[in-house]
């Protein structure tokens, strides 16, 4: 067929066998300990729910101003103030159907045909298709496990070209559960104001930090950077809404302008019950997100020690989001009952079907030593689904 040559080099997921098996065996009965989950498994407050049934009783049903409702921009307006210390107006922010609407937004408001994306590898995977669908070109700058998986400021220097027009930061980070600390921030905000390089901040997993760390908006590093950042945020991961599909972004005004055309002309506004219930979470209390939070630093703690337990296997801490990088380097080349581990494809499927685990294969995020495993999982979970990763490393030969 004569289909877009664009869209046909977008890439489907390569995690997708592996998730697609886990559920067809799941739904076959099988007792599947899937550690795949890139959403809170927790369900959205009662109070937030109650704020969209009102919204629909009084017949907020209609278009909405395609950036969001003045009510909900202007939320955001004081969350950026009170929890990032970032002040913006409402004519700066862009309201969107999920956070990653707002990067698409983004990427297509500012790179023209082959301007280049500097993106830390490992990486959430949707970055490079986003930036293809934009035209541009994902360039990736590896960063190393004992680092934190955090982009070294020399390593950044290294991959600018004439040609780069922006850098992807992820903190806290999907799939490393990296923090970056202001200083390191403040380091690559300087080699971003001196080339001029808009940043694309995703700070989606910002309630998400353990240990004491403070998340850090590079925005608010100075006004030099705060007018190349733009910062995206949304309500799915910290409210556990990730179905509702709100998430927003602030940025310049000239931007956030270009970034309300494209959405204007492509979905309009984001749904106007799910902007009302947005409007709620943002504003209301935030006892169940310490809660979650809580529940996931407990979870966190016991997955790292008990990896950490099995001969073959590591992973660092991680400070940051729901996710653990387990490093499997030191199984690659060994094998299970005849088959060949050569890579973290192979390690998630042999295990999928020895002991009915899933997990994400690094080579997904650009990381084929490593698999992510989400503790957006229960604990009882948790600990089954270790005892059986345990008994896979014992039978590779
Ligand atoms: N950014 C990162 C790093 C993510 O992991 C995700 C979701 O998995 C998103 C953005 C998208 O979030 P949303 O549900 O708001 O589109």
């Amino acid at each position: 067929m004569r289909l877009s040559v664009k869209s046909s080099s977008i890439s489907d997921s390569l995690t997708l066998a592996i998730d697609a098996k886990a559920k067809k065996m799941k739904s076959e009965g099988m007792d599947v300990v899937g550690f795949g989950a890139g959403e809170p498994d927790f369900d959205t407050p009662s109070f937030i729910k109650e704020a969209a049934k009102e919204a629909l009783d009084r017949g907020m049903t209609r278009y909405t101003p395609v950036a969001g409702i003045a009510e909900l921009k202007e939320a955001i307006c004081r969350k950026f103030k009170e929890d990032n210390g970032l002040d913006y107006k409402p004519s700066q922010i862009i309201v969107s159907n999920g956070a990653k609407h707002s990067l698409y937004n983004a990427f297509q408001a500012i790179l023209n045909p082959g301007d280049e994306v500097i993106i830390p590898s490992p990486y959430w995977l949707s970055y490079p298709e986003l930036v293809r669908l934009a035209d541009g070109v994902p360039v990736f700058v590896e960063t190393r496990e004992e680092d934190d998986f955090k982009l070294k400021p020399e390593d950044l220097k290294k991959a600018i070209t004439p040609k780069t027009k922006a850098l992807v930061i992820n903190s806290p980070n999907n799939p490393c559960g990296c923090v970056y600390e202001r200083a390191e921030l403040q380091a690559i905000a300087e080699i971003a104001v001196e080339n001029q390089l808009f940043v694309v901040s995703d700070e989606v997993y910002e309630a998400m930090v353990y240990d004491g760390l403070q998340h850090t908006s590079i925005a608010s590093l100075g006004p030099e950077i705060k007018d190349l950042t733009i910062v995206v945020n949304g309500v799915s991961k910290t409210y556990a809404m990730t179905g509702w599909r709100v998430g927003y972004a602030a940025a310049h005004e000239d931007v956030v302008k270009v970034m309300s055309n494209v959405q204007s002309h492509t979905t309009s506004n984001p749904n106007s019950i799910a902007q009302y219930a947005s409007l709620a979470a943002l504003t209301g209390p935030k006892d169940e997100v310490k809660a979650m939070v809580a529940e996931f630093d407990t979870r966190r703690k016991f997955m790292v020690e008990r990896i950490n337990s099995i001969p073959g296997l590591s992973c660092r801490m991680p400070k940051g989001a729901f996710y653990v990088m387990m490093n499997i380097s030191q199984v690659i080349g060994k094998t299970y009952k005849g088959r060949r581990i050569d890579g973290s494809l192979s390690f998630a499927d042999a295990l999928l079907d020895a002991q009915m685990v899933a997990v994400v294969p690094g080579v997904a995020f650009g990381a084929d030593n490593f698999v992510r495993l989400s503790y957006a999982v229960s604990l009882d979970n948790i600990k089954k689904g270790l005892g059986r990763i345990e008994a896979f490393i014992k039978e590779l030969e």
